[in-house]
């Protein structure tokens, strides 16, 4: 199956916790070549968090996108989307807002919610050790396994389109600091998560920003990437960019990637 590295459908604009106009964003896919985006702020959350779009704000939101699609429609696809942020606790606030009607839904998981506070786990390295610390007890196969166990969560509930950043509780993990990937715990935790979202025919992005975090390569791994091709699972590019001038960041490099997978020219692990 092709991936269309012309598509970026993973972006924040004003609205959430990015830096640029919806328009700006439209401008720069535009220059940049892209022939598709979606718009993918994070959804609103009943606590307000300081990343997410207000609540009040969805409609005008949905109908910048709009305005921005009447002005560059003619050169560029824009889809009206939104980052779910998946918490079991919150499923009826997230039907609502899925029930607004959207064209591109990613389902991701930033972070758990106990006794209503929520703790991160891709935020800073900071909130990731309390996480794992307070709430895992520093058990780090218990808090992969939670993380994943989400994952499948948000993906049995059909609702949305695609996966973001699948294995991004590697986030601090360089030089193996927390686990190792080619433990059989690990792998079997994520190809179990791989048979959930080919179940329910989701689609899976490959996150390019991972390439500018602390991990320095993109979500998920590549071993991950060939396990998803192998199982066919289509495989979408999201730059997860929060400023116009990232939109398409390191997709060059998530093609040759791809490529050199699909002609076995890597080893996977
Ligand atoms: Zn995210
Ligand atoms: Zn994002």
């Amino acid at each position: 199956m092709a991936i269309d590295f012309s598509c970026d459908l993973h972006m924040h604009s004003t609205y959430s916790d990015g830096g640029g106009t919806i328009e700006d964003m439209a401008k720069s896919a535009i220059e940049k070549g892209l022939t598709t985006i979606a718009i993918t702020d994070h959804m609103p959350l009943p606590f307000k968090p300081w990343y997410s779009v207000d609540m009040d704000k969805i409609q005008a939101y949905r109908n910048e996108i709009d305005r921005v699609r009447t002005l560059y429609g003619h050169k560029l696809t824009i889809l009206t989307g939104l980052e779910i942020e998946y918490m079991p606790e919150i499923s009826d606030w997230i039907e609502s807002i899925v029930d607004l009607g959207w064209d591109f839904l990613i389902a991701s998981v930033h972070g758990l919610l106990i006794d209503n506070s929520q703790y991160l786990i891709n935020e800073n390295e900071e909130e990731f050790n309390k996480t794992l610390n307070i709430v895992f007890n520093g058990d780090i196969r218990a808090f992969c396994r939670q993380y994943y166990h989400f994952i499948q969560q948000a993906a049995s509930t059909g609702v949305c389109n695609s996966i973001g950043h699948l294995d991004v509780i590697k986030k601090y993990n360089q030089s193996n600091r927390y686990f190792d990937e080619k433990s059989p715990w690990y792998r079997e935790i994520v190809e179990e998560t791989l048979d959930v979202i080919k179940a329910h025919h989701l689609k899976m992005e490959i996150n390019t920003a991972g390439f500018i975090h602390p991990i320095g390569q993109a979500y998920p791994s590549t071993w991950i990437i060939k396990s998803a091709i192998k199982r066919g699972i289509p495989i979408v590019m999201g730059s997860d960019s929060h400023a116009p001038e990232t939109l398409g960041q390191y997709f060059e490099q998530a093609r040759d990637l791809v490529c050199a997978l699909k002609k076995n020219l890597i080893p996977p692990l």
